[in-house]
């Protein structure tokens, strides 16, 4: 489903990711470790054209999201493809970012009716049905500032969820979190993934990576150092900095 191919991203001078390659298959949760700036946000947010790469290829279910050769021109999708394309992945962020001046159900409804076009009345089922899934429907009219960190962020991704998004990208969606309410959140994205969710997941709880990844991908400085299962990442790490990592987060 996702193809990313020496994908280089430069902030300035510094080299923020340096011929990154991996592949996910639909179905499958990846996580990323890695220490603090070792450019697994960064990476995530060239999946999902909220950054360009300096060079690399991307692609998303065979579709071209980004090619550029070093030192060739790069051809810029048309915006209309670009939003499409975003469509189609959703995103949940480290700060649940709702709508302060809408509901629960405002927020999860606002992406089929406005983008999606869908009619309110489908819009308004689809959104009940996912902040089900997600244990929110009873705070369906509740403002986000009312609601806990963990009950905003279930609904960040029923949210997302509303898009009907191929992939689903999560940075750090517990490390904003007060430690009781990390586990409503990853119990959210544990079902999503018994469901079959092809998902992309930047975390530090371990523990939880552990249990959900098919594959672990340990960053460091902008590179891949370590991939593997999570057995083979937790119990038997190749590189020395991923043991030196898991042995600060352990
Ligand atoms: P963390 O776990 O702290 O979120 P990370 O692995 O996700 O770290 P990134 O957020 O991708 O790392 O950042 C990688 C490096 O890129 C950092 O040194 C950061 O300062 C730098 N960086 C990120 N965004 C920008 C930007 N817009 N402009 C300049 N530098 C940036």
């Amino acid at each position: 489903l996702v193809r990313i191919m020496e994908l280089t991203k430069h902030f300035g001078d510094r080299l923020i990711l340096d011929r990154v390659s991996l592949d996910v298959e639909a179905k499958q949760r990846l996580v990323l470790i890695g220490p603090s700036g070792s450019g697994k946000t960064t990476l995530l947010r060239c999946i999902n054209h909220l950054e360009k790469p300096t060079s690399g290829h991307v692609f998303i279910d065979g579709r071209l999201c980004w090619r550029k050769a070093p030192g060739e021109p790069h051809i810029d999708l048309p915006d209309a493809e670009i939003a499409r394309q975003r469509r189609e992945i959703g995103m949940v962020f480290q700060r649940f970012n709702l709508f302060p001046h809408m509901t629960a159900l405002q927020n999860v409804m606002c992406g089929p009716l406005k983008v999606l076009k869908r009619p309110r009345n489908e819009a308004h089922d689809l959104a009940m049905a996912l902040l089900e899934k997600v244990g929110m429907a009873e705070h369906r009219d509740a403002y986000p500032e009312r609601l806990s960190g963990g009950q905003q962020q279930r609904v960040a991704i029923s949210r997302a969820l509303a898009m009907q998004p191929k992939l689903m990208l999560f940075d750090e969606a517990t490390s904003a979190l007060d430690p009781e309410l990390v586990g409503e959140v990853l119990g959210v994205m544990r079902k999503l993934a018994e469901d079959g969710m092809t998902m992309i997941i930047v975390t530090h709880e371990m523990h939880f990576a552990a249990s959900i990844a098919d594959r672990v991908i340990v960053m460091d400085a902008g590179r891949i150092i370590d991939e593997g299962s999570p057995i083979e990442i937790l119990k038997s790490p190749k590189h020395p900095r991923t043991a030196a990592f898991l042995s600060r987060m352990l």
